[in-house]
């Protein structure tokens, strides 16, 4: 699982840092989302997921690994 994020939608209300804040942080200048961990472990793609779905502007999104990434 990859995490990618599109700053220039980002309106700072700073969601995704509440919900995932070991993979979420926001900019001291802007409030706009700094992503810490853009490859989560396991054990944090649930979190990954949830700051996802739970975006205001759909900001972030989630690239699963495939089994077949050498296609
Ligand atoms: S929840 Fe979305 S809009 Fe809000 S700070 Fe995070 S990435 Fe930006």
């Amino acid at each position: 699982m990859r995490i990618r994020v599109d700053r220039s939608r980002c309106r700072g209300a700073g969601q995704c840092a509440l919900t995932a804040p070991a993979l979420f942080d926001q900019s001291e200048e802007d409030g706009t989302v700094v992503v810490l961990n853009d490859e989560p472990p396991p054990g944090l793609a649930a979190a990954a997921r949830r700051a996802a779905a739970l975006c205001p502007n759909s900001v972030i999104r989630i690239v699963e690994d495939t089994e077949h990434s050498q296609c």
